[in-house]
């Protein structure tokens, strides 16, 4: 039997998953990322956790085709990495580095695009040929696949969807040093921006006022019909919304597919999003079915073994 793996590299853990030729996940554990030394360590410390795992279960390194790996940053289609802020790391051939730490040949992509790759598959896109996927967590991420194939841009950083701008009177600063992105508005952390900065400005009543302020707090007093908490979900919809739209008007999918911790909060997002949404649409374009992602937290790993697959096979 031969296998590969599929790395996905975060802030605080790398998540792995050891892959059968069919894609079908063996065995799935995490590490912890170790940011010391400019993020030096990283890939080292990944190489020592895949030789543990063949030995675990007996497989020879040959029988390992290939390697995906997910990160969180601008990644070209040779395997340079622009600055992944996260991990310290700056700019170097990730493809290169890899392959030769781990002796096995290594395919890299952004861990958006490969989420994204992995629920195009495997997930709720796999009925699609074209789908926009949009992960909601820490931050915003995306991911555009087209006839099949990643939008990866010539930097790497195509589909970068959660700095496109969408305010202008924005006095605090994005991650990305620019200000009004719609990241600051829409991923988790911009979420409960927006409910304190409501919650500043009324005195309406609302459970949110005695609780420690997240994207979960907020949708779960959503459920509950707290008025304030709807306002925020109505923001955060109209900004999302309407991103959707530009982007549904420029890459005409068949479904935007919505992954990321704050979309476990479920069909209740879709509700916020559908209006804005169709509003802005161009009228060709409002067809796209609006979803929820299937896969949730292994869609890198799965993205990043089919990654491996196809770029070995020369798919
Ligand atoms: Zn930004």
């Amino acid at each position: 039997m031969k296998y590969y793996f599929g790395i996905d590299v975060g802030g605080t853990t790398v998540k792995q998953g050891l892959f059968d030729e069919d894609y079908n996940l063996l065995e799935r554990w995490e590490i912890r990322t170790d940011k010391t030394r400019g993020g030096r360590n990283i890939i080292p410390k990944i190489a020592g956790s895949l030789e543990d795992c063949l030995e675990r279960n007996k497989i020879s390194k040959k029988d390992i085709i290939a390697t995906g790996m997910g990160v969180p940053g601008p990644v070209t289609k040779d395997g340079f990495i622009n600055k992944a802020v996260n991990l310290g790391w700056g700019r170097f051939n990730l493809k290169k580095e890899a392959k030769k730490s781990l002796g096995v040949p290594v395919f890299c992509g952004n861990d958006a695009n490969l989420a994204g790759y992995g629920e195009f598959h495997f997930g709720s896109g796999k009925e699609f040929d074209n789908i926009i996927f949009i992960t909601i967590g820490t931050g915003i991420g995306g991911c555009i696949i087209n006839e099949g194939k990643i939008l990866i841009g010539t930097d790497g950083s195509g589909a970068e969807i959660g700095h496109i701008h969408v305010k202008d009177d924005e006095e605090d600063s994005c991650g990305c040093g620019n200000k009004g992105c719609l990241e600051q508005y829409t991923s988790a952390k911009g979420i409960g921006r927006t409910a304190r900065r409501m919650l500043a400005t009324t005195d309406e009543p609302s459970v949110l006022r005695d609780s420690v302020i997240n994207a979960k707090i907020i949708f779960d007093a959503i459920k509950e019909g707290d008025k304030l908490a709807i306002k925020v979900g109505e923001e955060f919809g109209r900004y999302l919304g309407c991103a959707m739209a530009n982007l549904a008007n420029i890459t005409n999918p068949q479904a935007i597919i919505l992954g990321g911790g704050v979309s476990k909060a479920g069909d209740i997002l879709l509700t916020f999003l559908e209006e804005p949404f169709k509003k802005n649409v161009f009228h060709a374009c409002k067809n796209v079915k609006l979803l929820c992602a299937s896969i949730k937290n292994d869609a890198g790993i799965y993205g990043a073994a089919k990654l491996a697959g196809d770029s070995i096979n020369n798919k």
